[in-house]
């Protein structure tokens, strides 16, 4: 071990940034080399592509992050061109889907909207920035509470935490008043409709300045800083290979995909976070294979709808001229169309799902302009149900070696279905999305269950757990069992049942993880001054 650790970390999402930071910050003498496998979009690495004011500018940031899928800009990121194929639906913008029917392309018929984002930042260009706290059940048992506390309020600091973002909004304050009157008497005290924490930063204009992976890695970025001299992060660096030396890794093996030329990249520490499928990938390319490998994946089955917001009981709540004023507000931010964000948070037992109540001038699909509610003065809430999937074994990614994807890797076949548990949930939860509908105004689109994948909140392939029983891939700090100098993070660590938005979740673990790494780090480091 040298006296200067050197660590990779696989992927530039908010988790691997995250990761970086606090290495860095732990350790004076260690250096980090960040290795993402998409290009970069924006000046400052890892930026929200929702603060993007040109619109042109923004579709092609959007699609520049889409991967196989990114059009005319397949060719620049490293992947031979598109095969068109019939009847392919097409994902979020900035994502791509991993079953996109084109040659190498993998196999998610039970879970069809499986996606990800190709990108400097990962899919933290392009999320919607909520970040509640995970509660009740949703939290890890075998991490202490006092200690869960610091390592949230840590991760919060991190993803630039706004408790009340609009939370100024006349509009927005109407659509609570009218949820608590529907909901409050049946919820438990300080977990009934509330505004929904975000990541990012008000600015004085009332607009938000959306966090992406830029906030966390904060003074890495920052021209001039210190920590900046010792992080490095390479673009289009696609990390093919984990090295080892019997149980040990020793770095790993990057193809820069400009130059197609492959190298390997000594490190004392590799940090994996490459999202919920590619990097339990990774590490079955690489001959990493627990048994727990890639199962148990769950996610959010989510039941969305649109509701024109009434005017005759918003106005009970908010006036006619505080309507105007928010509207002229809005009107000077057009890039922007969220204007207030409230939710009913996950509780137990009741109510065991989350609500995400989202205001919007527009709807987010063209309205008949004939419609009786089309150009509705009040505006709309795009507003959904997020549930719960319980982990089983049989839900899950496998990987082929003898059929390759469309990058070269071991293709990935996912198995997922719903059972009578979910199923219960969501039935529930579809007719409280009814009552909230009917509280706020007018369904335009009725509730509807979305596709099996479209949360984007992939969990459970790469579990923590508190003993190697076989049940999960990482101990309780996300080092890989029986590998030496292998950390993995993001969503896949989840083990629980959850329905909270996943990554405060995630970087709080990521927090845990870290702060091992820098004490074994610094240790083996001592050590070696001393030998
Ligand atoms: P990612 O952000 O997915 O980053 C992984 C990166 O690894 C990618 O850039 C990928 O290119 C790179 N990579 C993969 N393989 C390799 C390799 N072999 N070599 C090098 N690089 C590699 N979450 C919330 O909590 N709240 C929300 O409101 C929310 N809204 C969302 C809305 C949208 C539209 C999307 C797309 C996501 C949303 N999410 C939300 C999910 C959130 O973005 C993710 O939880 C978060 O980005 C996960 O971070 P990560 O660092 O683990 O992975």
């Amino acid at each position: 071990m040298s006296h200067h650790p050197t660590i990779a970390v696989v992927g530039s999402g908010p988790i691997g940034s995250a990761y970086a930071r606090l290495l860095l910050e732990g350790l004076p003498d260690a250096r980090v080399v960040m290795f993402e496998a998409g290009p970069q979009l924006t000046d400052r690495p890892g930026e929200s592509v929702r603060n993007i004011a040109d619109p042109d500018e923004k579709a092609r940031a959007r699609e520049m992050s889409q991967g196989p899928q990114a059009g005319e800009h397949r060719e620049s990121l490293g992947i031979p061109a598109a095969t068109a194929v019939e009847g392919m639906f097409t994902a979020r913008q900035g994502t791509h889907l991993f079953d996109f029917g084109g040659e190498g392309s993998a196999h998610a018929r039970t879970f069809p909207a499986a996606a990800g984002s190709t990108n400097v930042g990962g899919q933290g260009a392009h999320w919607t920035c909520a970040i509640p706290r995970p509660a009740f059940s949703e939290k890890v048992d075998f991490i202490p509470d006092d200690e869960w506390e610091d390592l949230i309020v840590e991760a919060e600091r991190l993803l630039h935490k706004q408790n009340a973002a609009f939370a100024d909004s006349a509009v927005g304050r109407g659509i609570r008043s009218l949820l608590s009157e529907e909901f409050d008497g049946e919820l438990p005290e300080g977990y009934g409709p509330s505004t929904l924490p975000v990541a990012g930063d008000p600015q004085p204009d009332g607009s938000m300045r959306w966090a992406g992976a830029d906030a966390v890695l904060g003074p890495l970025i920052e021209p001039g800083s210190p920590l900046a001299e010792r992080f490095e992060l390479r673009d289009l660096s696609l990390v093919r290979r984990i090295e080892r030396d019997g149980d040990r890794v020793t770095g790993v093996t990057v193809e820069d995909l400009r130059t197609k030329q492959t190298a390997f990249v000594p490190a004392d520490l590799v940090v994996v976070a490459a999202d919920a499928f590619r990097s339990p990938q990774l590490l079955w390319a690489s001959g990493i294979r627990p048994k727990a490998l890639g199962h148990y994946l769950t996610e959010h089955p989510v039941v969305i709808s649109t509701v024109a917001l009434d005017g005759e009981r918003m106005g009970r709540y908010a006036t006619e001229d505080e309507l105007d004023a928010e509207l002229a507000r809005r009107s000077a931010n057009a890039a922007d169309p969220v204007a207030a964000v409230n939710r009913i948070p996950f509780s137990e037992p009741g109510h065991p799902y989350a609500l995400q109540v989202m205001y919007s001038e527009t709807t987010p699909f063209p309205m008949d302009p004939g419609h009786p509610l089309a150009n509705n003065r009040w505006g709309y809430v795009n507003m959904g149900y997020g549930m719960r999937k319980f982990p089983r074994y049989e839900d899950a990614v496998t990987f082929d070696d003898d059929e390759l994807d469309y990058r070269g890797f071991p293709n990935m076949t996912v198995q997922y279905e719903l059972t009578e548990r979910e199923l219960t949930e969501i039935e529930a939860a579809t007719e409280r999305l009814r009552r909230a509908g009917d509280a706020l105004g007018t369904f335009v689109a009725e509730p509807r269950l979305l596709p099996n994948g479209s949360s984007l909140h992939y969990q459970g392939t790469m579990r923590m757990g508190a003993t190697d029983d076989g049940t999960s891939v990482a101990d309780p700090w996300s080092r890989v069992w029986g590998v030496d100098g292998l950390v993995v993070g993001g969503n896949a660590l989840i083990p629980t049942a959850t329905a909270m938005n996943p990554t405060l979740m995630s970087v709080a673990i990521a927090v845990r993880g870290a702060r091992k790494a820098v004490e074994e780090l610094s240790a083996d480091t001592a050590a070696s001054v001393t030998a």
